[in-house]
């Protein structure tokens, strides 16, 4: 029972076969309450729902500032505090870096990275005022090695934006005891990939990961996990890489 009596939320952890929700799961197992965050058609009430009575879903697009700060009002009025943050919503895009429109620009960064952004401010306040909270963010091995797998260079460049953020805050709230770190998954099979990986391409991606196989929800969930609990209180500004060895640097 690494969170017992915590209030986690998870964004983007509708989808019952994403890395959101087994994050929210893994944690509701280890004592906590959940929030699932995600859009309206993902029904994040449902998926709540799925863990039992005791945890919420709530609707909110991370890129809408109000609706993130009303998401995490209505964690506060439901259980009076915040204790973890995950930001996990994001979405990908295939793309060449002279294909890339203002629109795939605006869409990428503004899910990803904006997302992050809004949602930390959300609960930091709370946070600050509490004296403790973790945030974990969920960035990709592709803001490390520029992409290469399925997301385009503007999904890179969010991500990298995702760990510089990260770092920043938790250089500026670990004097009011709020820890901030970053996990950089690399591939795991989930929605966002499902069928779009061609079989000769996924040998050959497998021949460069020393585990020799494709990344599970849980393997990242248990990553989040970590970084989210008293086991990690000394870790803040981290990178956790988790992807099989795919990039070892
Ligand atoms: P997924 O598509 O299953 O989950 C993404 C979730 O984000 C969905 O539930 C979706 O509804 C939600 N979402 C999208 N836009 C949103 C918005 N504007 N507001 C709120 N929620 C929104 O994909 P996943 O693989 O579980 O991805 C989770 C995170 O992990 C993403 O940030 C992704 O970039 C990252 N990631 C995934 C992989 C991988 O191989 N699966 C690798 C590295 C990083």
């Amino acid at each position: 029972m690494l969170l017992k009596d915590k209030v986690a939320l998870v964004t983007g952890a509708a989808g019952p076969n994403g890395l959101g929700f087994a994050t929210a799961r893994l944690m509701a197992d280890h004592g906590a309450q959940v929030v699932i965050q995600d859009l309206a058609h993902a029904e994040p009430q449902a998926a709540a729902a799925r863990l039992g009575p005791q945890h919420l879903g709530v609707v909110a697009d991370v890129t809408d500032q109000a609706a993130c700060q009303a998401a995490v009002q209505a964690v506060l009025e439901r259980y009076g505090r915040i204790d973890i943050l995950v930001n996990n919503a994001g979405i990908t895009q295939p793309r060449k870096t002279l294909d890339i429109t203002p629109a795939d620009y605006d869409a990428v960064l503004d899910v990803n990275l904006r997302g992050t952004l809004y949602m930390s401010q959300a609960v930091l306040p709370t946070m600050r005022a509490q004296r403790s909270g973790a945030i974990v963010c969920i960035s990709s091995v592709s803001a490390q090695r520029g992409g290469g797998i399925l997301g385009g260079p503007h999904y890179s460049a969010a991500k990298a934006g995702v760990l510089g953020l990260a770092r920043a805050m938790a250089r500026e709230y670990g004097v009011d005891g709020i820890r901030v770190n970053s996990v950089t998954p690399g591939l795991i099979a989930t929605d966002i990939n499902k069928g779009l990986i061609p079989e000769d391409r996924m040998k050959s991606i497998l021949e460069q990961i020393p585990l020799n196989r494709i990344g599970e929800p849980n393997d990242v969930a248990g990553s989040v996990l970590f970084l989210a609990s008293d086991l990690a209180k000394y870790l803040t500004g981290v990178t956790l890489d988790v992807n099989g060895g795919m990039l070892i640097h």
